[in-house]
């Protein structure tokens, strides 16, 4: 279904109400870690600068849980965004009421008003405690656009209800509709052949995004810790590698339907314990993990394997690490995927988490097709086909 753009919405003379997903990971001392989430959405809020009659930005940072909490104040996010766009931009403490009313009326043409952190509101992430909120928020602006696709899998307050506020005048944002676009073509007609790489830990969070991904791809090649039950439950050896609870039931059950199109490793980087000094070896699986040990990384016949066969690839969604790669010597295995799929021609979308932080690690950001912002929005994405924080928007 398309959903209207704010490129096809008047906004000249209006004030617009922007979600924008800044829900950036933070350091200890408060500053930013990784801007990628603000500068994902610059362009969206230039051209709301240029064409409306002042701007207002609301979004979350982290979980404070409904109350006011200085430790997710979007503070830092607002010094950071003054950075970006070389404007200032105007803050409020308060999310609703007469204060941050009047000031959001008193905006002029370019421009910005920041609101503090929606989720020191208990409405914003139950929307039924209190359907007030929404209102209230609706209240400061004439139109609304959602460019927080991040968060796009949530019916909240900001990023859902609000929009019965605005008929006709809820549109996507420009980062919105990049999203929308790249993950449609995956679902509704990828160039073939079409191949799906998923790793990392939690098999139980992708289950569902397996499972729809199956009868669309051609192969898909599943590493990471969640190759394990799906290498027990073909009856080899797994020694002490992680198995996540009823993940092996899971495994038998996908196994039964896959066909021939799920490739597992065919061999591994195995280690006597859970970090980077431990001993290690490479072992072929019909070996068997020994006890004691447990695998960290795909092996070196498995990298040439894949890589031969993703290199014939016309379309590549890939989802989580094949390894643990936040530890230096099992990041052998993500990085050569990385680097293979960097040099295809095929159009790779990586899905956000773990594998976009591990593309940023290895600076090739600019040799993919799209590099989603979301991670279990993605994910939520690519298995139900839509998401609250689009379906609320204006048909077209
Ligand atoms: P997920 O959030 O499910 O995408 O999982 C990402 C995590 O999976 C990363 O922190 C990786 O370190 C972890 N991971 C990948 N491979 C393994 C493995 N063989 N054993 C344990 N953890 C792994």
């Amino acid at each position: 279904m398309q959903k209207l753009s704010i490129r096809d919405l008047d906004v000249s003379g209006k004030k617009v109400l922007l979600r924008v997903d800044f829900n950036v990971p933070m350091n200890k001392d408060g500053t930013i870690a990784d801007d990628a989430r603000i500068r994902a959405t610059i362009p969206t809020i230039q051209y709301l600068l240029r064409h409306s009659n002042g701007l207002i930005l609301m979004s979350h940072l982290g979980r404070p849980d409904g109350v006011a909490n200085p430790k997710y104040t979007l503070a830092p996010v607002r010094k950071r965004l003054e950075e970006l766009l070389k404007v200032p931009v105007h803050f409020s403490p308060e999310i609703i009421g007469p204060a941050v009313e009047k000031q959001a009326a008193s905006l002029k043409k370019g421009e910005i008003l920041l609101l503090e952190n929606v989720r020191f509101h208990p409405a914003e992430e139950d929307p039924d405690k209190d359907p007030a909120f929404a209102k209230a928020l609706a209240k400061l602006a004439d139109v609304y656009v959602n460019d927080a696709f991040g968060t796009a899998h949530r019916a909240h307050s900001s990023t859902a209800t609000i929009a019965a506020y605005f008929p006709q005048k809820s549109a996507a944002g420009l980062l919105m509709e990049k999203e929308i676009g790249a993950l449609s073509t995956l679902l509704e007609n990828p160039e073939r052949p079409f191949y799906v790489v998923m790793g990392g830990a939690k098999i139980s969070s992708k289950i569902g995004v397996i499972q729809n991904l199956l009868r669309r791809v051609d192969r898909l090649f599943l590493g990471g810790g969640m190759a394990y039950p799906f290498l027990k439950a073909k009856g080899l050896e797994v020694g002490d590698s992680l198995m996540e609870e009823g993940a092996l039931e899971i495994a038998q059950d996908v196994l039964r339907s896959s066909q021939d199109k799920l490739w597992l490793p065919v061999d591994l980087v195995i280690a006597d314990g859970f970090s980077e000094t431990a001993q290690k070896k490479v072992i072929d699986v019909a070996e068997g993990i020994p006890k004691g040990w447990q695998g960290m990384d795909i092996g070196p016949k498995t990298i040439e394997l894949w890589t031969k066969a993703l290199a014939k690839a016309a379309t590549v969604f890939w989802n989580g690490p094949l390894g643990v790669y936040e530890m230096a010597p099992f990041i052998h295995g993500t990085e050569s995927i990385a680097k293979a799929l960097a040099k295809t021609k095929a159009k790779v979308v990586v899905g956000g988490g773990d594998s976009a932080a591990a593309v940023a690690k290895l600076k090739l950001e600019d040799a993919f097709y799209h590099i989603s912002m979301g991670g279990g929005a993605t994910l939520e994405y690519l298995e139900h086909g839509h998401l609250p924080g689009i379906d609320c928007l204006t048909d077209v």
